[in-house]
């Protein structure tokens, strides 16, 4: 593999990500004052949706966030290292046959999604003679992931001793439809299965649950796409800080006559004389190749002409008066002139998809926190 740095130095950059961690906090607030209460955790799995776990997480540390929720194993013994041996660690997935002696060493908490994952885990806390902690998924209702009805219902009696039962969760699949019955029959057949377990802690929400109501706000709140500034309540405006901000430097400007092929395919052509700029960003970024945006100087809004390239993407700037955009100027494609949720909307996707496929070329820089 080429070894070009993770975070490259901002002249050698072609565009600079910047991650609000002020933002990041001010969201974590917002979303326990809605929680009246209620504990909040953190889900940073995926490298926290790509915006930087250790980051993140540092920064909701110093809010008084004390359990984080990654997806693998490999995630959580890393975290662990970048924020020390006090909070609690979940992995979502559960601990995949043969990992558990790393996990255990690194003080993560196993998430047990099925009967078998529960066994294993036990064995290892036998093994290694002392108590581990455990969460158990149950199935409510996503088919996902969790301990269908009937598996909880046949548990060992003996299933959770050698272990500390931390937590009973379960997720749901239509949270950011409020009207959805679907929500309702999901939180009825929590109940019903985590009283079949020893009594523990229980968390139901992700970021749009924490929007449904006291109902099923339990004893633990689990958000993620909220706190970098996803919209949790798609039906309604969004009560979120916008985290993220991607700039694209200018490589060049042109003017072009009428009747002139714009990049590949000639997929556009100018019907006027126009000018254009080049930025550098493109699909490899992780920018969505079919998603026709634009860009913003200022606050003038500067189209996407043509198709997006692997590593540019050409602006329509007939808009500004010649020469106030010059090469390595830098216009911003997400930020609070085009939101994530926004190019997420154009691209039939949704903003989670977004913020984890943003590639890693990008000078990355945290402010705030
Ligand atoms: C990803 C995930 C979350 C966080 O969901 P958001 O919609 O990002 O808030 C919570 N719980 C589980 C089990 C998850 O997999």
């Amino acid at each position: 593999m080429l070894d070009v740095p993770a975070n490259p130095p901002l002249n050698q950059a072609g565009a600079i990500l910047t991650v609000d961690l002020d933002a990041v906090g001010d969201n974590y607030r917002r979303l326990r004052e809605r929680l009246d209460g209620v504990e909040c955790g953190a889900v940073v799995k995926a490298d926290g949706y790509g915006l930087g776990a250790t980051e993140v997480a540092t920064a909701l540390l110093r809010e008084g966030c004390r359990r984080f929720f990654v997806a693998h194993a490999a995630e959580g013994i890393a975290l662990r290292r970048a924020i020390g041996v006090l909070p609690e660690i979940y992995v979502l997935n559960g601990v995949h046959p043969g990992a558990e002696d790393d996990c255990a060493a690194a003080g993560l908490v196993a998430v047990a999604n099925s009967a078998q994952q529960l066994v294993a885990w036990q064995a290892t806390a036998r093994r290694l003679g002392r108590r581990l902690p455990v969460a158990v998924q149950v199935d409510s209702g996503m088919s996902r992931l969790g301990m269908a009805p009937g598996e909880v219902e046949n548990l060992d009696r003996n299933a959770f001793d050698g272990l500390e039962l931390k937590l009973a969760m379960s997720h749901l699949a239509c949270a950011e439809e409020p009207a959805n019955p679907a929500n309702e029959r999901q939180r009825l057949t929590f109940d019903d299965l985590r009283f079949r377990l020893p009594p523990a802690p229980a968390s139901l929400n992700n970021s749009s649950g924490i929007f449904l109501g006291e109902a099923f706000r339990y004893d633990l709140a689990r958000p993620g796409a909220a706190l970098y500034g996803i919209n949790p309540t798609p039906c309604s405006g969004n009560p979120m800080r916008q985290v993220l901000h991607l700039e694209a430097r200018v490589i060049q400007t042109r003017t072009l006559p009428a009747g002139t092929g714009v990049g590949y395919g000639h997929a556009y052509r100018t019907v006027a004389p126009m000018r254009t700029a080049t930025i550098a960003l493109g699909y490899a970024d992780g920018w969505p190749r079919h998603t026709a945006a634009a860009a913003f100087f200022e606050t003038e809004k500067l189209p996407f002409v043509g198709r997006v390239s692997m590593d540019s993407i050409i602006l329509d700037i007939t808009a500004l008066a010649a020469g106030r955009l010059r090469p390595g100027d830098l216009v911003e494609v997400i930020g609070d002139n085009q939101t994530v949720d926004e190019i997420a909307g154009l691209s039939g996707t949704i903003g989670y998809e977004i913020l984890t496929s943003l590639g890693h070329r990008f000078h990355r820089r945290y402010v705030g926190g």
